[in-house]
């Protein structure tokens, strides 16, 4: 809540000027806290080089309401529809060492075209404008976006956003506080906390509205879905190389769309738990190698917190970072432009005022 925030800001300011005790009290701390929080929100919009968003720049004036937690409402069509997927995907496991090699390579060329969709499109491109894009770049991300089967990038964006701007509490969607399983998939089965229908509800989406494209996918998402991740995944190994349907439908279509989708919720999870924080020790998001080896770069993510408009996520370029060299690689052909990149010195110096002392250079 800002307002309450502001106010005690302003009669610390009093107290400490008619007072010289020294001692620190759990409220003066707070105090001091906020204080620190709201210097914080100003640098970061100074930092920012992106003068046309700031809906995913942390606000850390925004603070859970003291109270019990609203009960769990589980949405059993998505526990149902996970279930299923997850043992088509597990019994794809032990079918994957039968597939012909031409499957393997059809299954490496769509979780890397579908995780572009994520990592290149739903993401760096549409939740956070680090970049932009032409139209035919657009139309090869949306139809990557689709294949990966992560809700359409209107709905995507939003709650990246969200998640960024609101970051560790309820009004996080997958807020890493809740623990491990709920930050990773247990999101995605119940519904959501009133605090994200509420502080979603509040963030400026304007320009993914106007966005035809992306409007289109909205509309026309689920005969797209059932086309770009089920039917045709399945039907090319069947159709052009003889694949049986069965290792088609459970290894190029369940395993690989699953794998996706864990590898995603990683993020979420693991890069929210486990790493070091070289950046910013004071909020929870974390560098994981692993993370983004899986993940085409996308695991430097207290990186990504403490600069979200850097086209790279992260410090570096094509370290453990596919999406960054296929950026790249669409800026040399013209197709990408205006890539965001934070500089050198910023970088440094916030390492200085905020990290946790992990950060080797060089
Ligand atoms: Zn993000
Ligand atoms: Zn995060």
């Amino acid at each position: 809540m800002p307002m309450p925030l502001l106010q005690e800001k302003v009669s610390s300011q009093e107290s400490s000027d008619s007072s010289t005790a020294t001692v620190m009290t759990p409220h003066s701390m707070d105090l001091k806290n906020g204080r620190e929080k709201l210097k914080d929100l100003a640098l970061h919009l100074v930092d920012d080089i992106r003068p046309e968003m700031k809906e995913d720049i942390h606000d850390p004036t925004y603070q859970d309401e003291v109270g019990p937690a609203p009960k769990l409402e589980y949405v059993w069509r998505n526990i149902i529809l996970m279930a299923l997927l997850h043992l088509g995907a597990l019994y794809g496991i032990t079918l994957a060492p039968g597939c012909k090699a031409y499957t393997w390579l059809w299954v490496l060329l769509c979780y890397v075209f579908s995780g572009l969709g994520i990592t290149a499109g739903a993401h760096r491109l549409w939740s956070h404008r680090t970049y932009k894009a032409r139209l035919p770049l657009r139309l090869f991300l949306i139809i990557a976006n689709t294949m990966a089967f992560q809700t359409y990038v209107y709905e995507w964006a939003r709650d990246n956003r969200a998640h960024h701007k609101f970051t560790e509490t309820h009004a996080d969607p997958h807020n890493s506080r809740r623990g491990f399983f709920f930050c990773h998939v247990g999101w995605l089965l119940v519904r959501k906390h009133p605090a994200v229908r509420e502080k979603g509800g509040s963030l400026d989406l304007s320009d993914l509205k106007a966005e035809k494209l992306l409007m289109f996918q909205k509309r026309y998402y689920k005969p797209s879905v059932l086309l770009m991740c089920f039917i045709l995944p399945t039907l090319v190994p069947w159709y052009c190389w003889g694949e049986t349907f069965q290792h088609s439908l459970c290894v190029a279509t369940f395993l690989r769309s699953i794998l996706t989708h864990n590898m995603t919720w990683l993020v979420n999870s693991a890069a929210h738990l486990y790493g070091y924080r070289p950046y910013d020790k004071n909020i929870d998001a974390r560098e994981n190698a692993l993370v983004s080896l899986g993940t085409l770069g996308e695991g430097f993510h207290n990186y990504h917190h403490t600069f979200p408009y850097d086209y790279s996520t992260s410090e570096y370029r094509w370290s453990l970072n596919f999406t960054t060299f296929f950026i790249d690689c669409m800026a040399a052909i013209g197709l990408a432009y205006d890539l965001k990149k934070v500089p050198k010195a910023s970088i440094l110096a916030r390492i200085k005022r905020t990290g946790d002392g992990s950060y080797k250079s060089g």
